[in-house]
């Protein structure tokens, strides 16, 4: 009884009475469910331990991200109130710096909002009927000058500048096709071009984004849509790169119940593939 009574998440009824029956094996059966009870409580054990490392490595990492622009602010205001803010040279230009680590804190803060909803089961999927191609030709325009900048080259791929309609949340799949162009314009090599192209699969459509870029190494690419998970970090972070793009990407496509991968050769180059449902 008094086993029972801790193997038990619910109370027993009080007149329950434990009867002995003893044409079967009594206490077998008690092993058995101490046993059952007892797998139960480690996998739980084993989840929590999880859990905590996460959240621990979670806490740290978003800190780690939030420490370089709150310093930078610091530094400048701290520059300015010290006599700067006389100074014509430097206090106009200060300031802009300033505000540009705003923009950044608010970039982070948005994105880690954004993945914490997500992992609350609030992102919700309004799917639509649109034309890929469109969409892809409105990313490949607000990236124009980021490409220009990098000389990057845009480009549907050769065969692929047909209408295809897909079944999605336009807005959402706007973000994960930004964050694929910027990467490979970021991570791209100088001349470079990046390639979208779409390809019909029965009853998806497959997006591909490639590039002639630096490419990721194999070690690194099991982990590149893990939050956080750089592989060149200073160069990203000169970007203005925190590593969350392609953890919101991937959430957003599996949202979506689809799915999103990458290949991808040192020096020669990287391609990610999604797919879409279509319509
Ligand atoms: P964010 O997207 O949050 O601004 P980020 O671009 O650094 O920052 P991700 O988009 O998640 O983060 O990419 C993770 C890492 O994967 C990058 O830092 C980069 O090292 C690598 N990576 C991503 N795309 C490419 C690519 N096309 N070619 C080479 N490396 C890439
Ligand atoms: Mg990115």
């Amino acid at each position: 009884k008094v086993i029972y009574k801790m193997i038990r998440s619910e109370k027993s009824q009080a007149n329950e009475r434990l009867e002995l029956n003893l044409t079967r094996d009594v206490i077998g059966e008690v092993e058995e469910e101490v046993l059952e009870w007892r797998d139960k409580e480690r996998k739980e054990i084993d989840q929590l331990k999880r859990m905590e490392t996460y959240r621990r490595e979670f806490v740290g990492n978003v800190s780690h991200e939030l420490k370089t622009p709150i310093f930078n602010i610091q530094g400048y205001l701290d520059t300015l109130i010290d006599g700067g803010v006389y100074d014509g040279n430097i206090n106009v230009a200060y300031l802009l710096k300033a505000a540009k680590n705003v923009d950044r804190l608010i970039a982070i803060v948005t994105d880690l909002d954004l993945i914490t909803r997500h992992e609350a089961g609030q992102l919700n999927i309004v799917a639509i009927r649109f034309n890929i191609l469109r969409l892809v030709e409105e990313v490949f325009e607000s990236l124009e000058i980021l490409a220009y900048e990098n000389n990057i080259q845009l480009k549907i791929k050769e065969g692929c500048e047909q209408n295809t309609y897909v079944s999605a949340d336009r807005e959402k799949i706007h973000q994960v096709l930004i964050n694929l162009v910027k990467n490979s314009i970021k991570y791209g090599q100088e001349g470079g071009t990046t390639w979208i192209g779409f390809y019909d699969m029965n009853k998806v459509v497959l997006i591909d984004v490639t590039d002639n870029g630096m490419g990721i190494d194999a070690k690194h690419l099991p982990r590149v849509f893990e939050r956080f998970y750089r592989i060149d970090s200073s160069r990203s972070r000169k970007q203005g790169g925190s590593g969350l793009g392609l953890a919101i990407a991937k959430h957003i496509v599996e949202a979506h119940n689809q799915k999103i991968h990458v290949r991808s050769k040192l020096g020669i180059g990287t391609s990610f593939g999604f797919t879409l449902k279509k319509a």
